[in-house]
């Protein structure tokens, strides 16, 4: 049996960054605003053709009012990509939310997705990467099929919770919170839940896809990492997730964005990767893709869950 590889797209829009960096959303003009439809999601388009390979969206769903992001979500379901829930609001703290207010905001990010696109989402990815058994049981509520939310990289952790500490201290805090740090402990590899412990192994109706991080040293595998990283050890890295059944490569719409694009400055000073130019990044994940279609038959997040439920 062939080894699968799966590419999806978080479609966090520039607001998100300004939340989560502690930037006043005022410095984006409209067109910072409609970057991800006009920019991102054709040049993702783009690469996905290049390479002849599928790939899965996970939409935001109040971020379908801004201009051009029905349009290219269109367009992106004609060209065969998945489209995937990101929650409607992308509430950060949305884990620690009562039942029936997360179960609200996921049924509203289902209709809207649902009236724009005509695709009934199957997956979900949480904001934030961060689930808590209320969450997960929500997701398995809604009849989803997989959840593509954990990401046990040991860097991403303790970088975050010393970003959010600087912010803090500075008087600037910031929107995101930290997960359990039981979220370090989860398996890498696809597995099927606990609906009382998301991140430990159980017997929910869905199957949860961790993003890609190396074995041993958890290095996060995804696209900041490809994007900025020597290359040396993009390459390694790569090698060391050979054997794995999946490799799930996740990106966000910033990773082929930059500054030139109209991002304001001083979010570009905070979210490092936007000062890489977007023409760099490109190529890399150009790369990439070929490997990912020489070596792995690639596939939508969705159809990689029905191939790795009944084995799980
Ligand atoms: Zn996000």
């Amino acid at each position: 049996m062939s080894r699968l590889g799966a590419i999806s797209v978080d479609l966090d829009s520039l607001p998100h960054y300004c939340r989560i960096q502690g930037v006043d959303e005022a410095v984006l003009d409209e067109r910072a605003r409609a970057l991800v439809a006009s920019a991102a999601i054709p040049r993702f388009l783009e690469l996905f053709h290049r390479a002849r390979v599928p790939a899965t969206f996970f939409v935001i769903g109040a971020d379908l009012s801004q201009a051009g992001m029905r349009e290219a979500l269109l367009t992106a379901r004609a060209a065969g990509i998945e489209l995937g829930s990101h929650s409607f609001s992308h509430d950060y703290a949305l884990s620690r939310q009562s039942g029936e207010a997360i179960a609200r905001d996921l049924a509203q990010a289902d209709e809207v997705i649902e009236e724009a696109t005509g695709a009934r989402p199957v997956g979900f990815r949480a904001p934030g990467y961060t689930l808590s058994a209320k969450l997960l049981q929500a997701v398995a509520q809604r009849g989803y099929a997989y959840d593509s939310s954990v990401f046990p990289a040991a860097p991403y952790y303790l970088l975050k919770a010393s970003v959010m500490g600087a912010l803090a201290a500075l008087g600037r805090p910031s929107r995101a919170i930290l997960d359990s740090p039981r979220v370090l402990l989860a398996p890498r590899t696809p597995y099927r839940p606990s609906l009382s412990a998301p991140y430990a192994k159980g017997d929910a109706p869905l199957i949860e896809l961790p993003m890609s991080v190396a074995p041993l040293t958890r290095v996060p595998f995804i696209g900041t990492f490809v994007t900025t990283a020597p290359w040396a050890a993009v390459e390694l890295t790569f090698r060391t997730l050979s054997r794995d059944e999946l490799l799930n490569f996740e990106l966000h719409a910033v990773d082929v964005l930059d500054q030139s694009d109209g991002v304001p400055p001083v979010l570009a000073r905070q979210q490092r990767d936007l000062k890489v130019p977007a023409r760099k990044k490109l190529a890399r994940l150009r790369r990439l893709f070929s490997w990912l279609a020489e070596d792995r038959r690639c596939v939508t997040l969705a159809e990689a869950a029905r191939h790795l439920s009944p084995l799980v």
